[in-house]
């Protein structure tokens, strides 16, 4: 697919502007400027957001000795009496087959790196070249669950929004540019390419 990059936005403005509108946001953006001071000068890594939240789920688990296994994606689920028994997940590079005696809980995204999963189950084009998603949701477990005979749901429904690939190659999702009052999107081509005043959750 001939990928077009579109032109840089003025995101960086836009900000600057939204900062520039009141002093509480000017506030805020000094006592964060100010943090980031402290943490450079002392080591510290502030997470946010959902970095936050995923450091506050690990810690416990940590402190309770609870294995964590990173690098290791999920490959297989091994079904006995129509139960799944087995999760087979590629750990270092190595099938290993890990014993599920309670059941097993997916939680692994959605399908937005698989090419040929979007192409058979969403409307329009699409190319992974395009996704903000995370790099490593490429459905594998969806298609494990299929193979044992689960039944899935609204895989023809995503969340799609207009994203920018800057000229250095790097993807960046179009919000700050779609608030701007009276702002227009185009693409390298000088076209305009989405609806700016779509709502956030139907663009
Ligand atoms: C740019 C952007 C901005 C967003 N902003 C907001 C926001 O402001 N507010 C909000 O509420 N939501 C926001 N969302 C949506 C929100 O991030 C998602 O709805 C949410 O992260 C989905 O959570 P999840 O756990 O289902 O999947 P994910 O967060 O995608 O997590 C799936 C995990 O599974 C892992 N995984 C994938 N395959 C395997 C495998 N085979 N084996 C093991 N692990 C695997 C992946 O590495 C990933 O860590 C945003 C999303 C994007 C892309």
């Amino acid at each position: 697919m001939d990928l077009k990059p579109a032109a840089s936005t003025a995101s960086n403005k836009a900000w600057k502007k939204f900062l520039a509108r009141s002093s509480t946001g000017m506030n805020a953006f000094l006592r964060l400027g100010a943090q980031l001071i402290v943490y450079g000068l002392t080591g510290r890594v502030p997470l946010t957001m959902g970095g936050s939240l995923k450091g506050q789920l690990l810690y416990p688990c940590l402190k309770k000795g609870v294995e964590v296994w990173l690098e290791s994606p999920l490959r297989q689920l091994v079904t006995e009496k129509g139960r799944v028994v087995r999760a087979v997940v590629l750990s270092q590079g190595t099938p290993v087959r890990v014993l599920a005696r309670e059941g097993v809980l997916l939680a692994s995204g959605g399908f937005e790196y698989s090419l040929e999963m979007c192409e058979k189950h969403l409307p329009n084009s699409s190319s992974k070249e395009w996704t903000v998603g995370a790099p490593s949701n490429a459905g594998d477990a969806i298609r494990a669950t299929v193979k044992i005979g689960a039944k899935v749901a609204l895989m023809d429904k995503a969340w799609r929004g207009a994203v920018a690939i800057t000229p250095d190659g790097k993807t960046s999702f179009l919000l700050a540019d779609r608030s701007t009052s009276f702002g227009i999107i185009v693409d390298a081509h000088d076209e305009r390419f989405t609806n700016e005043s779509a709502s956030y959750v139907d663009c």
